[in-house]
């Protein structure tokens, strides 16, 4: 038997998350066995602890849209025991039992190998967000950063903290958007060249372009912020959308596509490629520096996670929250 936050589901509808004591044969269909050492707590995450339970698909269930472990038993012959693994996306914690537990069951095809240079923990201080965040500063780079500042929405959130800290060490100017002042030393220590307050870019969309300010931006706010800095990037910029923590409508004209020949990139963490998420590991072992990981950390365990999921759905979780499955 080992211990799993387990969300039920009762004959009124309403559901309720425990840390509940289940046993492996319980555990779903998979190629590969893993002893889950970390996950973490993301937008998804809250959506589905939360009432109603979110996206989930099947009861009981079992949360946790990542995680990252050592492979106790596996089919596959891409995985041995004692293997490192990592995993986000392929809808697990959602419709297949996920990483809040002490063991997992998967497709072998769902997993990674960790990269070298990254151990368990760290991958999931990176985590699905961390992992999203390199995805949009890659799909950033294939269209070309511009000179001017890389804006970064959400910056103090899980995937703002990261393509933050990533963009900087990669030379980019950032400037991190915020409705938390009290976050700017954070966002400053993370490296950050310019705080913009949330106010200042998230009013009503008067003029479809404005001052043509930013090379790039990672966005993880989508709705009015999006529509509005559509209208300020330079000509040629991308944006690469990621959320929709400040809304799912997008009020905005065509205009700055026709006329600042701007790029909408849509990035999604769930259903990429193998080759395409173990690159995108490798690049985060080489270009995220583990000092900063460590000031984006908040540690959890398995009974904080009801808590931390309000949290996170009412955006006052700050950087990324790593679940030790053992503690
Ligand atoms: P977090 O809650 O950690 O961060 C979101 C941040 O957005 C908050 O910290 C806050 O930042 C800002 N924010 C929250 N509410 C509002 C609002 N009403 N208006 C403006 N800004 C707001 O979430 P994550 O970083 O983990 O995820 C961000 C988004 O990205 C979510 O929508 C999530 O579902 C999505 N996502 C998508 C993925 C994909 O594959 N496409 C993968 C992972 C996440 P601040 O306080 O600094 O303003």
């Amino acid at each position: 038997m080992f211990n799993a936050l387990v969300v039920n589901k009762d004959d009124e509808g309403k559901t309720s998350a425990a840390v509940t004591q289940i046993s492996e044969d319980q555990l779903p269909a998979g190629d590969v066995t893993v002893a889950v050492e970390y996950s973490t707590v993301n937008y998804k995450d809250g959506l589905c602890i939360g009432p109603g339970g979110g996206l989930v698909r099947n009861y009981p269930h079992v949360p946790g849209i990542d995680f990252a472990g050592t492979v106790e038993a596996s089919d596959d012959p891409r995985y041995k025991a004692g293997d490192k693994v990592v995993l986000t996306g392929w809808r697990v914690g959602e419709a297949h039992w996920g990483g809040y537990a002490q063991k997992a069951r998967v497709k072998a095809d769902w997993l990674v190998p960790l990269p070298a240079g990254l151990d368990t923990r760290q991958a999931m201080a990176v985590g699905t967000a961390g992992f999203t965040a390199m995805l949009s500063v890659m799909a950033l780079e294939d269209h070309g950063i511009k000179d001017g500042p890389v804006l970064v929405t959400g910056a103090a959130g899980g995937v703002g903290s990261v393509a933050t800290a990533i963009l900087a060490a990669l030379g980019h100017k950032v400037a991190a958007v915020t409705g938390r002042p009290e976050a700017s030393d954070y966002l400053l220590e993370l490296g950050a060249t310019q705080i913009v307050a949330r106010d200042e870019i998230n009013e009503t969309v008067k003029r479809p372009l404005e001052a043509e300010t930013w090379g790039g931006c990672v966005d993880a706010v989508g709705g009015e912020m999006l529509a509005r800095v559509l209208g300020q990037m330079q000509y040629g910029a991308s944006v690469a959308a990621v959320g929709l923590a400040g809304g799912a409508g997008l009020p905005t004209t065509v205009i700055p596509f026709l006329l600042r020949g701007v790029n909408l990139l849509g990035i999604d963490s769930v259903m990429q490629p193998y080759d395409n998420r173990l690159r995108a590991w490798e690049r985060i072992a080489k270009d995220l520096p583990m000092a900063k990981l460590e000031a984006m950390v908040q540690p959890a365990t398995l009974s904080d996670l009801p808590a931390l999921g309000k949290d996170i759905l009412k955006g006052q979780v700050r950087g990324r929250v790593v679940v030790d499955v053992n503690a």
